[in-house]
């Protein structure tokens, strides 16, 4: 069989899927550590990557809670955004939409504004020196409640900074009903956001309903319970509404038990159009690399499969039209050159 990972590694990407805390690696997060030197975390890399090595899901919160912990300044949310796009430089990611959640930084303290202008400061500079376009989505943590939607609605609304393209709802979805949050769902949209909820990773598809009726979802976030509907498949494939598939992260939290059983097959063979993402990659020790590589594992695709698939989180990004067509044509002149070497 084809060793496809240097094809994978060069391939232009885009991400739909991955959330801004969630994707300080090891690295970052050693940077972040040296500069508050009072918090338990290892500034060690070595020590790091041991204190990465999740033994189940409360542990994984755990860290997760630590590392959101060491983002107290505005200068620790630029370092921390900068440094992810760094991340993404380094595997040929050349658009994200990052998934952040303000109101976890506003609620401790950092001033709104000031995050406001890190992250806009970051995603300039990751434009002008890493060549990677970001793009934010500013989601509610589902479980802290509906202030939290408020605040999140409001700071969307009220300070939209220039990169903000959309409005999610992440946490957990148990005892957490989506139709709640329409009314800051609806002041998003009003404002030109679009709705790019969590659905359906784990609860079932009357989730995905809710999320696409009364939040006006335009793609799902995970959405892995559709696949026991067959009507709302075919709904999802008639109005080319995406679902953003996250295979690692899904066997991590255990929406999944194993990846030989993932329903992203499923989810191609109706139709769907499968984007393929690594939502808190070096937390589920991935990155998006591994992920094209699990799916091409999974769906049995060749190299022209992979760009096919890259090129349809080009198709579902929040990106303008000329910038699609600039990142498809790299994907299609890359993969040309690779197969006609
Ligand atoms: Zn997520």
């Amino acid at each position: 069989m084809t060793d496809l990972r240097p094809f994978i590694a060069g391939l232009p990407k885009a991400e739909l899927h991955v959330h801004h805390v969630g994707s300080a690696s090891p690295r970052i997060v050693a940077e972040l550590a040296a500069r508050h030197p009072d918090s338990k975390v290892p500034t060690d890399p070595e020590a790091l990557r041991e204190y990465f090595t999740f033994t189940d899901f409360a542990h994984f919160i755990e860290v997760y809670l630590s590392v959101v912990d060491l983002i107290r300044t505005p200068e620790d949310v630029r370092l921390l955004t900068f440094e992810v796009a760094r991340d993404m430089a380094r595997q040929n990611i050349r658009y994200a939409e990052l998934t952040i959640t303000p109101y976890s930084s506003t609620r401790r303290g950092i001033d709104e504004k000031a995050f406001m202008a890190a992250i806009e400061d970051a995603r300039k500079a990751a434009e002008a020196e890493l060549g990677v376009i970001l793009r934010w989505c500013f989601d509610i943590p589902g479980e802290a409640g509906l202030d939290a939607a408020e605040e999140t609605a409001r700071l969307a609304v009220d300070l939209r900074p220039e990169g903000l393209v959309s409005f999610g709802l992440g946490g957990p979805e148990i005892g957490v009903p989506r139709p709640q949050f329409k009314p800051y769902f609806d002041r998003a949209r009003a404002a030109g956001l679009r709705s790019v909820p969590h659905a359906g990773e784990t609860t079932g598809p009357e989730t995905i309903w809710d999320a696409l009726n009364e939040l006006g979802a335009e793609r799902i976030g995970h959405g892995t319970s559709a696949v026991q509907d067959p009507a709302l498949l075919k709904h999802l494939a008639e109005h080319r509404i995406a679902l953003e598939v996250c295979p690692t992260s899904n066997i991590a939290t255990r929406a999944v038990t194993d990846l030989d059983e993932h329903p992203v097959k499923e989810m191609v063979r109706a139709g769907v159009l499968v984007t393929i993402n690594s939502d808190d990659p070096p937390m589920f020790g991935t990155d998006l690399n591994n992920e094209y590589e699990v799916a091409a594992r999974l769906l049995e695709l060749d190299e022209r499969g992979l760009a096919a698939l890259a090129k349809n989180a080009v198709e579902a990004s929040f990106l303008d039209a000329d910038g699609k067509a600039r990142i498809a044509a790299e994907i299609d002149a890359y993969t040309d050159a690779w197969l006609s070497r």
